[in-house]
This record gives structure tokens, C-alpha cells and sequence, in this order.
């Protein structure tokens, strides 16, 4: 029999964070520390001290591609490559561990908990620096390799940090953006985002200068959005979702967000583009902790 409380774990790039999740997927009780410096040593000490007879098993969301058990490929946090997880808190904690990709534990916890809750099927996509995502099928988690941030939506474009020319993730990411206006600044095109000149720029403030009018911005945000809508109609197309559930820092963006559901709406099969909503995640950040505790009720 399955016991009543599971810890979820979302290992990030600059935070580590544990929590003790219910059956129903409500965080109980939660600990952030920071993911540099001893790594399993902040892990297990925060493990430590939310681990009681009560846990039913450990689950953790990784930025990188899994097995379920090793790492396979992690571009963001190469180090977490050498560890073997799921050996390591096994034997301390006695207890079953679990391991799954961050963005598609993340769609699981929204099925669990949030946007997700009332559907059986959808794709969430979570859209920060990179591009991630997970597929809900018939009310699983389909454990399928899914790069959805890795479709090509422009072949032989630009170049994607996986290696591969016009990912989604080559377009409509904030690091994909970020480039763009960066080339803008270099090439000294008229545009207020030269005042970032010498210094970085964030999406942040690409928007703040879109929503000041400055043309180039609010073309970096369509143009991004359009690779988005091209991608979403593509997963609208192969699953027939009833919804496409959106989370991560762009995600607030409105130019950028309109923009792909008006490329969607145009390029997806009309049916199919119908039944799907469109619309933001309930969880947030909390997400892939939820998901992560949910992979140890399997
Ligand atoms: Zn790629």
C-alpha cells in the first residue's frame, strides 16, 4: 500500500528544491536551497530533513534527458551527468527514487494539480531560456523522448544549442531572442535596445522596450511567437489535444503569446485547432516538484 506523502525534488540550475507533496498533490512543507557548490550534499541534508515513515518514495525533475534512473544528456548542468541519483538516495533513505525530465514531470504535476487537473490530453510547453515540454495522454504521462523544444521549425536555420539547425528553441526561446536583439545591437540597427549596448539585455528588457514602441522589440517578440504558433500547431496536429498548457518566464509576454495563437489558429487542422484552448499553467514553478513526487505513486 502506497503511504500518504512523497518527496518531490526539482533539481534547477541555480536552485535546488525539495518538497513534501500529498497524495493529492499539495505541497506540505517545502526547502529551497541553492544548486551550487556540493550538490548531493545540500540534497540529501535537505532530504534529510523532510524524510519521515510516512514518504512513499522520491522523485526528481532533472533539466536533461533520462532513462528514469541515469542522465543522459544534460547540456545545462553537465555535472549532474556522473551521478547516479537514484543509487545514491536509494541506499541512504531506503526507499524507492525516481528520475524524470523536468519539463515533462512539470506537465504531470499540472495533470495531478493544475491546469491539467479536468483534461486526458495535452501538451505543455515550458518556455524559458530553452524550450521543454511534456505530453498528457489519456490522463498518463507519455514517456516518450519529447525534445518538443527541439521540432524543426525552419530547416537549415539558425543554429540550436543542441547541435541542430531551426529548432523551435532556435526562435522562440528568451535565449533565442536575446540573440536576435543582441545581432540588432551589433549590427548598430536604430533601435532603443542599443541603449543595452556594451551591457546584456534580458526579455525582460526587450519587452519594456516593445511595449515603448521600439519596432526591432516588437518584432523580435512576433517573430518568436510565430515559431512558437508553428510549433503548436504541429502538436496540435499529431496529439489533438484539448489544451496546450503554457509556463516559464515568456509566458507572460502578451505580444508573443497572441502572436502564436493567431500562427496556431491559421496553420493547425481547424477541428483539431478548435478543441484545443490555449492557456496558462495554475502551478508555475511549483509544477515539476509536484510532478516529481507524483512519479513515486507510479
Ligand atoms: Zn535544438
Amino acid at each position: 500500500m502506497s503511504k500518504p506523502f512523497s518527496i518531490g525534488v526539482d533539481l534547477g540550475g541555480t536552485n535546488l528544491r525539495v518538497a513534501v507533496v500529498s497524495r493529492e498533490g499539495a505541497i506540505v512543507n517545502k526547502i529551497t536551497v541553492l544548486s551550487t557548490g556540493n550538490v548531493i550534499e545540500s540534497l540529501t541534508g535537505a532530504i534529510e530533513r523532510l524524510f519521515s515513515d510516512k514518504i512513499n518514495g522520491i522523485g526528481l525533475a532533472v533539466a536533461g534527458l533520462t532513462d528514469g534512473r541515469k542522465i543522459l544528456t544534460a547540456p545545462n548542468l553537465p555535472i549532474l551527468k556522473e551521478i547516479d541519483f537514484v543509487g545514491l538516495l536509494n541506499e541512504r533513505f531506503s526507499t524507492p527514487v525516481y528520475l524524470g525530465n523536468d519539463a515533462s514531470v512539470a506537465a504531470l504535476g499540472e495533470s495531478v494539480a493544475g491546469a491539467g487537473k479536468d483534461l486526458n490530453t495535452f501538451v505543455m510547453l515550458t518556455l524559458g531560456t530553452g524550450i521543454g515540454g511534456g505530453v498528457v495522454y489519456n490522463r498518463k504521462l507519455l514517456s516518450i523522448a519529447g525534445e518538443l523544444g527541439h521540432v524543426i521549425v525552419e530547416p537549415g536555420g539558425r543554429l540550436c544549442g543542441c547541435g541542430g539547425k531551426g529548432c523551435l528553441e532556435a526562435y522562440a526561446s528568451a535565449r533565442a531572442m536575446i540573440s536576435v536583439a543582441m545581432e540588432a545591437i551589433e549590427l548598430k540597427r536604430e533601435t532603443m535596445m542599443r541603449k543595452n549596448a556594451g551591457f546584456s539585455i534580458t526579455p525582460a528588457d526587450i519587452y519594456k522596450y516593445a511595449a515603448e514602441g521600439d519596432p526591432l522589440a516588437i518584432e523580435i517578440f512576433k517573430t518568436a511567437g510565430f515559431y512558437l504558433g508553428i510549433g503548436i500547431a504541429n502538436y496540435i496536429n499529431i496529439f489533438g489535444p484539448e489544451a496546450i498548457i503554457l509556463t516559464g518566464g515568456l509566458t507572460g509576454a502578451d505580444i508573443y503569446v497572441e502572436k502564436a495563437i493567431k500562427t496556431a489558429a491559421t496553420s493547425a487542422f481547424k477541428e483539431l485547432f478548435a478543441k484545443a484552448k490555449i492557456i496558462p499553467s495554475t502551478l508555475g514553478g511549483d509544477a515539476g516538484i509536484i510532478g516529481a513526487a507524483e512519479l513515486t505513486y507510479g
